[in-house]
């Protein structure tokens, strides 16, 4: 019977696995898509083109930092190389009328917003410095080592809990900041898919000061990051079965014996997989349903009633004949907002549907790395992404595939009238590939509820203390997903070695 029976290949699973695997430990997945890597897995498309799914950049991926700490645990810091994004300018934030880009340099990015903003310069670096304290309790918080530490640490974590029921627009509100700098900083809300007066002003300084450390893309695109933690599973020893979805769990009272699981390509064609430890990868309120939530104790059922964070619309875009990098693209990602206000615009596009003003982000991934691999010789990849509920494309999919087809066509027309007029003149003419994707695709490819985008929401009610670890209260089974841990490349890569830390007793850092 192997020691750990994983379910799902999304990044924490495979960072889990991989460490397990490589200490000697015998690992299985089960993935029911036909790829590893969940959000980041990536995907061939009309045999010339290869697209990651989500991922766009990442942080914490410097050497030194938690992400190279782990590749060197693997042995694989040498193999896998991150590109810093450009210094001067990572983040390209557009609006009408104001224009900002973000620098890895908080004294630049003050210069920078004072000019703009000349009457509010006392707010904008009070709010700045304000930013930069909360970041830096973060990174200790997350590193910290157990109760003392925390003890000797007081006055650092007692601003994360001052902070830790705020929405980034109550700080905001709170240093005064002029709207228009608000919106400029808080441009990159895609990055969470959610407006400033919902979102955890936790998670935005954490992603925020995260990336002024360094934001980055990988040399080999993000499939060679997946593709090496699969060959040490396999070199180590482990399995790895896809295209496999677990339907139901098999337990012996508060223990999880084992799964079934369903050859997607054949249903109806069942197996029986044994595991000492179950770790689950895919959603942890989807397992608990699964499994029955009585099973589970008063508090872990309280902490899994989370609500899940809004999904996106994906485009995924090739140009030929134009060079983006002539008109600024490359070593930065750009966020444009049709308005001022990010609460409004969000409002607009998610709870009624209206694209006319849309806010969304560009990202051109064969730009940053020179290894080719992602489309033609000749050709750049460009792809748009912004928020989209789930109920709406769902409602339109089951009524009429040509209604679900007429709202992504419009809602990519849009954006791209919008980038043409401001970004790419004559884009259109230039495009020679376009796929686009709704909520229903993440919810198929990726078997996210909903759709969800960032697993449970990133709102302050589901941050901090009230937020799910790995512990379900059953023996044998533990959580290991970005809900029960923290979303997106580096923070799901922290939650797979934090529970390997915790299981195994051994250090996942180099
Ligand atoms: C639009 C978008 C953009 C993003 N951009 C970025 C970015 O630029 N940078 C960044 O750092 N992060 C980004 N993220 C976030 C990041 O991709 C995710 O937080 C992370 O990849 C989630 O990993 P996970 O380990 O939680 O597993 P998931 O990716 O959720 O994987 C779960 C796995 O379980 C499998 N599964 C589900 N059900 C079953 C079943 N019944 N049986 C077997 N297998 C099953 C799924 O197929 C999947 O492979 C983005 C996310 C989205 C949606």
């Amino acid at each position: 019977m192997v020691d750990y029976l994983i379910l799902g290949s999304g990044l924490s699973a495979l960072s889990f696995a991989a460490l397990m695997a490589k200490s000697g430990k015998k690992v299985k997945l089960l993935e029911a898509h036909q790829y590893p890597g969940g959000y980041g897995h990536t995907f061939s498309q009309g045999k010339k083109y290869r697209f990651n799914a989500q991922l766009h950049y990442v942080w914490n991926c410097g050497q030194g930092q938690p992400v190279y700490q782990i590749l060197k645990k693997l042995g694989l810091h040498k193999e896998i190389e991150f590109i810093k994004l450009n210094p001067l300018g990572y983040d390209r934030m557009r609006m009408p009328g104001y224009e900002l880009d973000i620098p890895y340099d908080y004294d630049l990015l003050g210069h920078r917003l004072c000019a703009l903003f000349p009457r509010d310069k006392q707010n904008i670096q009070n709010f700045l410095t304000e930013i930069q304290l909360i970041g830096e309790a973060i990174v200790k918080f997350d590193s910290s080592k157990g109760a003392l530490h925390m003890v000797s640490h007081l006055g650092t974590f007692s601003r994360l809990l001052k902070y830790h029921r705020a929405t980034l627009q109550q700080v905001f509100d709170a240093f005064s900041l002029p709207l228009e700098a608000q919106t400029l900083l808080a441009l990159q809300w895609v990055d969470f898919l959610l407006p400033p007066n919902k979102l955890s002003i936790i998670a935005w300084v954490a992603l925020f000061t995260g990336y002024g450390r360094g934001a980055y893309y990988p040399a080999g695109h993000f499939e060679q990051v997946i593709g090496a933690l699969e060959k040490i599973i396999l070199d180590n020893g482990g399995e790895i079965f896809y295209e496999s979805k677990v339907i139901d769990f098999l337990m012996e009272g508060k223990r999880v014996t084992g799964v079934v699981s369903e050859q997607m390509k054949t249903p109806f064609s069942q197996n029986q997989h044994h595991g000492k430890n179950i770790i689950c990868n895919f959603d942890p309120k989807k397992a608990a349903e699964m499994i029955g939530m009585k099973k589970f104790s008063k508090r872990v059922r309280k902490l899994l009633n989370y609500e899940y964070s809004p999904s996106n619309f994906m485009a995924y875009c090739a140009v030929e004949g134009l060079d983006l990098r002539q008109l600024g693209f490359g070593g930065s990602n750009l966020f444009h907002s049709s308005e001022v206000d990010l609460n409004k615009s969000f409002h607009r596009m998610y709870q009624l549907g209206d694209y006319s003003e849309p806010s969304f982000a560009i990202t051109t991934p064969s730009l940053h790395t020179k290894t080719p691999g992602s489309c033609p010789e000749g050709q750049q990849i460009i792809e748009f992404l912004t928020v989209a509920d789930y109920h709406r494309f769902k409602d339109l999919r089951i009524s009429s595939r040509q209604l679900y087809n007429q709202k992504k066509e419009e809602i990519l027309d849009r954006i791209i009238d919008i980038t043409e007029k401001n970004y790419i003149p004559n884009l259109r003419k230039h495009l020679v590939y376009k796929m686009t994707g709704s909520p229903t695709t993440s919810e198929r490819f990726c078997g996210s509820p909903v759709g969800n985008s960032y697993g449970s929401n990133l709102t302050p009610e589901n941050m901090g203390f009230s937020r799910l670890d790995h512990k379900s209260s059953l023996d044998n089974f533990f959580f290991c997903n970005a809900s029960s841990g923290y979303a997106g490349f580096a923070g799901t890569f922290r939650t797979g070695a934090r529970l390997y830390e915790v299981l195994s007793g051994d250090s996942a850092f180099a």
